[in-house]
């Protein structure tokens, strides 16, 4: 595998003294789907930004591509697209014209790159003439996505692209960064959504600046350790409140409208002695059955384990 991206040792804190990042070191394979996995502060967009050469870091090195971001920055930047966070387009210009002016500043054409944004402008074809503005979320990360590929970069960064787009549009979004990493071009993304990760070719997890994990989705799930098991209750929060005194070798969180329990010890003893936990306790388990890790699992795992 060849590297597109190497990180080295990279740190970041912000002015008041807000750690950012921590020692960040990872690799980037050229022409996969890598994936920037943590919930919101865990320094997702400051390595994103570090690594469009929008910030600088405070230590660690970085090289993209055989440059280095710091000081080859006018190359990485020719060399890179980049949806960032927040809405970056001119909400006064039609979609076409957003288009245009993008392949004008980067000395491209709409024509000399249809193909590899045919996928995407064909969805936008019935909007051009609607301003960005007007557009609905979904909509408008597809032209943006557009726009921030309209000079072929060989990397492209999106940062968070589907927070706040509705399902239907999230999951439109993965098959465009799919076909487009069909055409070659390496995609490196970050999402706050731990179901998404299972779209990357390999995660890296983050939490408070932290690089915790970096593998492929499957080989997270198949790393979990333990047995877990999904349980409701009639009352989840005094359930909760209960647990905090169970004896048993073993870690719990709420899970939407359920409750995960991952048990550590042979699983014949643990599940009865946890059953009858909760009963003098006076608590009732409405159901409760063995299920397959989820990407999500397996994040909460570890950071809990590391607690
Ligand atoms: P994420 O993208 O994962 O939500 P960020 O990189 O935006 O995380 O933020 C990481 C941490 O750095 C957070 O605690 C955030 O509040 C802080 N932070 C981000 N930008 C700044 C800034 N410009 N000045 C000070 N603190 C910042």
């Amino acid at each position: 595998m060849t590297n597109a991206i190497s990180i080295e040792s990279v740190s970041k804190t912000y002015d008041g003294g807000v750690r950012a990042l921590q020692h960040v070191s990872f690799d980037v394979f050229e022409n996969e789907v890598f994936g920037l996995v943590g919930p919101d502060g865990a320094g997702k967009s400051t390595l994103f930004n570090i690594l469009t050469s929008l910030i600088l870091p405070e230590e660690g090195k970085i090289s993209m591509l055989g440059y280095d971001v710091v000081k080859d920055y006018k190359e990485i930047r020719r060399m890179i697209g980049y949806l960032p966070g927040t809405f970056s387009l001119y909400p006064d210009l039609t979609v076409q014209e957003n288009l245009e002016f993008f392949a004008v500043m980067y000395e491209s054409s709409i024509r000399a790159n249809m193909r590899l944004i045919s996928p995407i402008w064909k969805q936008l074809m019935p909007f051009k003439d609607r301003k960005a503005g007007k557009l609905s979320g979904g909509m408008k990360q597809k032209l943006a996505l557009c726009c921030a590929l309209i000079h072929r970069p060989h990397i492209l960064f999106l940062d968070e692209p589907t927070t706040g787009v509705d399902p239907v549009s999230r999951k439109e979004f993965w098959d465009i960064l799919r076909s487009i990493k069909s055409q070659g071009i390496t995609v490196v993304v970050s999402t706050p959504y731990m179901d998404e990760a299972t779209r990357c070719d390999r995660i890296a997890m983050i939490q408070e600046g932290v690089i915790f994990k970096i593998d492929t989705p499957a080989n997270i799930v198949q790393q979990f350790q333990g047995h877990l098991y999904s349980f409701k209750s009639e009352n989840i929060f005094s359930l909760l409140q209960v647990m905090e005194s169970c004896p048993l070798n073993c870690i719990y969180y709420p899970y939407g409208e359920s409750c995960h329990i991952v048990f550590y010890d042979d699983i014949s003893t643990a599940l009865p002695s946890f059953q009858d936990f909760m009963q003098q306790n006076g608590q009732t388990i409405l159901e409760i059955i063995p299920i397959e890790p989820s990407v999500e699992d397996c994040f909460i795992e570890i950071v809990k384990k590391a607690e």
